[in-house]
């Protein structure tokens, strides 16, 4: 027999002893956190079910034409977690192993981001499966633009607001904002991560990696670590990736190994960011950077050293690495990096870990500053929201690390334990449509 609701088929409440080695997939991953914190909480079997059932889930397919003349038919989604606490939010993925599942776990995180760093935001995500590092500019431009007609009767800036993730950038956000407007009306608040000259703001693109930053900072503090005296290892050399390493590195922590999709590099003496960053830009990739040591992403997970930064893919820190990895602080820049069961094994060995929706929700919290902006008419100068990111990321750091000791429990399970009363109120609050 069917033991799964046939409504609620995604998000059956666990109860009783949860098991982090039965976790198979990114969503079951992002929910067995929420199960652990709604224990806790004592929250009643059916708001957690609520809480934990996506509220819309809409895919599409993406026809393209692409240069050659040909047509290829890639599939799109965007998927709504939770509106409780308004319009919903989240990044776009373009990325080959984008799912169905993969990006209903980025949506629920997103609710959980949002609503712990205390931004009037839901959550969502979308992506398109797809290889943009194959494809020109112009055929992902076309794509864009495809998929956001598609989508444009569930988007908008008081329903749902896309911003950048993995393979997308202000230029694809850009078009994001023309093809909406384009059928809208002037419309910048519909998105964000968008260029400056079409409603963007100051810092977004370094907003998330100086947020993991600042986090990583009152960490420091708290484990009576001096951050300049710590030595670093990233994986991710991407938009979150390169602003957390030029953070750290300005704040004069020693980088000893990077990485990104074609490898790592390493020196235990440290690394020239700046130099870094050039070797990328020219190559388009690190490993080859004659300057270090050559390394595989594997090998990068077991150097010994005080900060570990995954700012890549979901799922990268698991019962294979787990045991090997020798740092004090993890600092999930990425979203969704550590599998239950090495997060239980790292808790086990006394590594402090800062939760990804605490850790990278710097990104969403200018993301808000950028959308209030719009729909204001009004901006802010980039020191003004570096000042309020800092002040934000300080006080959801505190309020997390304060719960933790309070009731004894990791500060992932505080984070959730945080979002999930937030948005459980609300949407006690708000009622669920009864009449
Ligand atoms: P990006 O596309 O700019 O960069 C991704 C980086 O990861 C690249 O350097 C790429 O080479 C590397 N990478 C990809 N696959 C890899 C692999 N298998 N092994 C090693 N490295 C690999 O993406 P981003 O925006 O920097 O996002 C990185 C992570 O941060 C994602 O988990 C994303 O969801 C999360 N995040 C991003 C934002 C944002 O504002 N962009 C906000 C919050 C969280």
């Amino acid at each position: 027999m069917n033991e799964r609701n046939p409504i609620t088929e995604y998000a059956p409440v666990q109860k009783g002893k949860l098991d982090p080695g039965a976790v198979a997939t990114a969503f079951e991953s992002a929910n067995y956190y929420f199960d652990v914190a709604a224990q806790r909480l004592e929250l009643p079997d059916d708001m957690q079910t609520l809480l934990k059932t996506p509220f819309r889930e809409v895919r599409v397919e993406v026809p393209v034409r692409m240069d050659d003349g040909t047509i290829e038919t890639f599939l799109g989604w965007r998927i709504q977690h939770n509106r409780a606490r308004g319009p919903m939010k989240g990044g776009l993925r373009y990325h080959p192993d984008v799912d169905v599942e993969v990006i209903r776990a980025l949506a629920a995180l997103m609710t959980w981001k949002t609503a712990l760093i205390d931004a009037p935001f839901g959550g969502a995500k979308g992506g398109i499966a797809c290889n943009p590092k194959l494809m020109s500019s112009g055929e992902i431009e076309r794509m864009t633009r495809v998929f956001i007609e598609q989508i444009d009767c569930v988007i908008g800036p008081y329903e749902d607001i896309p911003a950048p993730d993995v393979n997308t950038n202000p230029q694809i956000m850009a078009w994001i904002m023309d093809a909406y407007s384009r059928k809208h009306g002037h419309t910048p608040g519909v998105v964000t991560g968008k260029p400056l000259e079409v409603g963007g703001i100051l810092g977004r693109e370094f907003a998330t990696g100086r947020g993991v930053g600042f986090a990583i900072l009152e960490a420091t503090k708290g484990l009576g670590l001096e951050l300049h005296k710590c030595s670093v290892v990233l994986q991710g050399f991407g938009n979150v990736g390169s602003s957390t390493a030029r953070f750290l590195s300005d704040h004069g922590c020693r980088i000893i190994a990077l990485s990104d999709l074609s490898g790592g590099v390493y020196n235990p003496k440290g690394l020239d960011i700046e130099e870094a960053f050039k070797y990328s830009r020219d190559h388009h990739r690190l490993r080859g950077w004659p300057e270090a040591e050559q390394i595989t992403n594997e090998e990068l997970f077991e150097i010994e050293c005080d900060i570990l930064v995954p700012a890549a893919l979901e799922s990268v820190i698991n019962r294979h690495n787990c045991g090997k990895i020798k740092t004090k602080i993890i600092a999930e820049a990425a979203n969704n990096p550590t599998t239950p069961e090495a997060d239980r094994c790292l808790h086990e060995n006394g590594v402090a870990i800062i939760p990804d929706i605490l850790a990278n929700s710097g990104g969403v919290c200018v993301s808000y500053f950028e959308w209030v902006h719009n729909i204001q008419r009004f901006a802010w100068t980039e020191t003004q929201a570096l000042q309020e990111l800092q002040k934000r990321m300080k006080e959801a750091y505190h309020a997390t690390s304060q719960r933790s000791q309070r009731e004894g429990v990791s500060q992932r399970e505080a984070a959730f334990m945080i979002a999930i009363e937030r948005v459980a109120a609300a949407t006690n609050l708000r009622g669920v449509g009864d009449p």
